[in-house]
């Protein structure tokens, strides 16, 4: 659109993919059913029709951590509408980041918030899944929740991290690190 010159504010977040805000369908002209894409991530061909949808419509829902460890009915009381789910696969089949949305609601509805959270990892919030659903579940927001929950109470340890602490504690990096400390001939400020 902007090869085009259209002035496009809305719609338009990161241009990486990373921010899920602009949604669209794309339909050729022999395709009965839409995609769900993000523009950014999409290659214009010849006979493409483009859609752009308004930005996630779902309701957010203000959703505090509980003082107890959090179950399945922790996840309800905030996003009850999940049990209503029919598994027709539609919000996996919409969803641009390739997640299995229905099979995280399916772990939700039998409690298994570890399983939600990590299913959820690479989602961008761009709420297609919660768009496409006749049954108006939203999946991303709840699967937000239970990544929350999954942080608080059942955090994993981060043994990468722990390894590269220990690494730079023992020195092996210190070569390096002097060798960045000390500024050539071009990059020295000259004072
Ligand atoms: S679109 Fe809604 S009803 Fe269908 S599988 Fe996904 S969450 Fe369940
Ligand atoms: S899970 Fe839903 S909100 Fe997240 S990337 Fe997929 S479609 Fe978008």
């Amino acid at each position: 659109m902007w090869h085009l010159g259209r002035s496009m504010t809305r719609g338009v977040g990161c241009l990486g993919g990373a921010c899920g805000t602009c949604t669209i369908t794309t339909r050729f002209p022999d395709q009965m059913i839409p995609k769900t894409a993000l523009a950014c991530q999409t290659m214009v061909s010849e006979g493409m029709n483009i859609t752009f949808l308004s930005s996630d419509p779902s309701k957010k829902t203000i959703s505090p951590l509980p003082t107890e460890s959090p179950s399945r009915e922790t996840l309800f009381q905030y996003y009850p509408e999940t049990r209503r789910c029919v598994s027709c696969q539609a919000c996996s089949t919409a969803c641009p980041q390739g997640i299995d949305v229905m099979v995280a609601v399916r772990e939700a509805i039998v409690g298994d918030l570890s399983a939600v959270a990590e299913r959820f990892t690479s989602c961008v919030m761009c709420g297609l899944c919660a768009a496409v659903c006749e049954t108006k579940i939203r999946p991303h927001r709840m699967g937000l929740y239970a990544r929350r929950l999954t942080g608080a109470f059942y955090p994993k340890e981060a043994s990468d991290l722990v390894n590269r602490i220990e690494e730079i504690h023992s020195g092996r990096f210190d070569p390096e690190w002097a060798r960045v400390m000390q500024p050539d001939d071009e990059t020295a400020v000259k004072t």
